[in-house]
């Protein structure tokens, strides 16, 4: 698949009228992508295109939409390779790791298709002298903001069940992953997408901005960070007829209780903190330790494992456990972190550090900060704070002291302690000894406080993407 550089308006490839931007693989530094940005009448153009196709879409019968869906996963099916090399490039995520994503994306699909026939399969009541009888209608025209760190998956996840309700969509990708992004509308159009019942504008925040605030689209379904997701929040106020859906991030406590097996202890925090080099909503931030001899045994046996991690481009062989940030600028931005941390008086325990001149590879850090006050911030990355506890009382009041609730997780601990622990915890998503990172497919997906407003899983999506009919029918007056 060849990269278009062009914006999807109406079912036509057009080129952006608004500023030049361009993509480069973090690690190789390879030029990967160029195009222009949509310009403000681009964007209106987008939602006018959706909003035209939307009568005839909503009407097309559920099958024929479903068919659309089944085409799209075997064009999906036949480009994997394509698309996951995209994933890799784009973000600078491990070769593997962006092939489960393009999986995900494949599930997707069937999992939408039964979830939506489940949650929305006309229900009909006898009342005797007429039926009542319960429908679904989409809601019109839907935006969906994708983040960059699963390009493919995260959009695809909102993008997939308001088609199958019967919305049309003006898709606004990261500027960060504008190739996967490309691929993936010239997968659609592949598929057979009629026009106009997908957009797509690429560029930045304003793009993003002027789509938030045209009056022609029903619906935001955003996923990003909570700074954004404020902003919008704020823009939305007072429009309670439009559906706003926010999944934000997280400042995810990863609580030790006791450490029964100290080798599956230190794998599943790894793999909580460093999965995707950090890159995970759900990624554990905060590691909260006993005080004393098995938090000092669990820091030494972490920080020895973290010096053996394998970091390196996603390409590499053997494959890595993480590769590099979606950016150089993202990973200066890490790094001026670590820094600042250390600046407040933070105790470095692994030092995060620059693998390679001119990219986004960097180790894995991990910094004491126990007893500091802190801004309750989410770092988006390889950087792992450690904060010790007292007692059990002070290891939940730490774990529940952020804006934010998406992810938490406990290492150890008798099953009387797990429930206490789901009792006490803030958050949408909570695992017993188990990563803090990934969701069960048909589990409702999301946050409490700052993390969202939204729980978005296939299930789930029905609720948003389309709204429920009421009516007492009957064919006799
Ligand atoms: P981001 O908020 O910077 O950007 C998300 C999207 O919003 C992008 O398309 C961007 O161009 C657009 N945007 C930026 N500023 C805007 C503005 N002022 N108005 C309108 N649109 C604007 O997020 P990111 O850095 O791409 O992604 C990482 C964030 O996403 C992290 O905070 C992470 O936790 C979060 N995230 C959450 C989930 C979840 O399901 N809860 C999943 C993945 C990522």
């Amino acid at each position: 698949m060849k990269a278009t550089r062009q914006l999807l308006l109406g079912g036509i490839w057009q080129i952006g009228e608004g500023k030049i931007f361009a993509k480069h693989d973090p690690v190789s530094r390879d030029h990967l992508w160029e195009g222009h940005a949509a310009s403000p009448g681009q964007v209106g153009a987008a939602v006018v295109a959706a909003r035209e196709a939307f009568p005839g879409w909503a009407r097309t019968p559920f099958a024929e939409r479903q068919a659309l869906l089944e085409r799209f996963r075997e064009v999906l099916e036949h480009h994997r390779e394509d698309l996951a090399a995209a994933i890799a490039h784009e973000t600078g995520k491990p070769l593997w790791e962006s092939r489960t994503e393009v999986g995900s994306m494949i599930g997707k699909v069937a999992l939408s298709i039964r979830a939506y026939q489940e949650r929305t399969g006309q229900r009909e009541r006898d009342l005797g002298d007429a039926r009542a009888v319960l429908r679904h209608r989409p809601h019109g025209v839907m935006a969906v903001f994708g983040p960059y760190n699963f390009p493919g998956h995260l959009p695809n996840g909102h993008m997939v069940p308001a088609l199958l309700a019967g919305n049309c969509v003006v898709f606004k990708p990261s500027e960060q992953t504008p190739l996967t992004a490309d691929l993936i509308l010239q997968c659609w159009m592949e598929a057979g997408l009629p026009a106009g019942v997908i957009n797509m504008v690429q560029g930045a925040a304003n793009v993003g901005q002027a789509l938030a605030a045209d009056p022609g689209i029903d619906g935001l379904l955003f996923t990003g960070s909570a700074r954004v997701g404020g902003l919008l929040h704020q823009q939305f106020a007072g429009q309670f007829d439009k559906i706003l859906a926010l999944e934000l991030g997280g400042n995810n406590p990863l609580v030790v209780k006791d450490v029964p097996d100290q080798d599956a202890a230190v794998l599943t925090i790894l793999q909580s903190a460093f999965l995707s080099g950090g890159q995970r909503c759900t990624c554990a931030r905060r590691l909260i330790v006993p005080e004393g001899p098995v938090g000092d045994h669990l820091l030494d046996a972490l920080s020895d494992a973290i010096s053996r991690l394998h970091v390196a481009g996603p390409f590499s062989e053997p494959a890595p456990f993480y590769g590099g940030l979606v950016s150089v600028a993202v990973a200066d931005g890490l790094l001026e972190v670590q820094a600042a941390l250390e600046e407040l008086g933070g105790t470095v325990l692994a030092r995060m550090e620059r693998l390679k001149e001119g990219t986004s590879l960097l180790s894995p850090g991990l910094i004491d900060v126990t007893g500091l006050a802190l801004p309750d911030e989410e770092h988006f990355g390889p950087l792992l704070k450690v904060q010790r506890y007292r007692d059990w009382d002070e290891a939940i009041r730490l774990a529940n002291d952020t804006r934010y609730g998406l992810a938490a997780g406990l290492i150890g601990g008798e099953r009387t302690d797990w429930d206490d622990f789901l009792l006490r915890i803030r958050a949408g998503i909570v695992n017993w000894n188990r990563q803090t990172t990934g969701a069960s497919g048909d589990a409702p997906f999301g946050g409490v406080g700052q993390s969202g407003n939204h729980r978005p899983s296939a299930f789930y999506a029905a609720d948003y993407c389309a709204y429920p009919v009421a009516s007492m029918e009957s064919e006799d007056l």
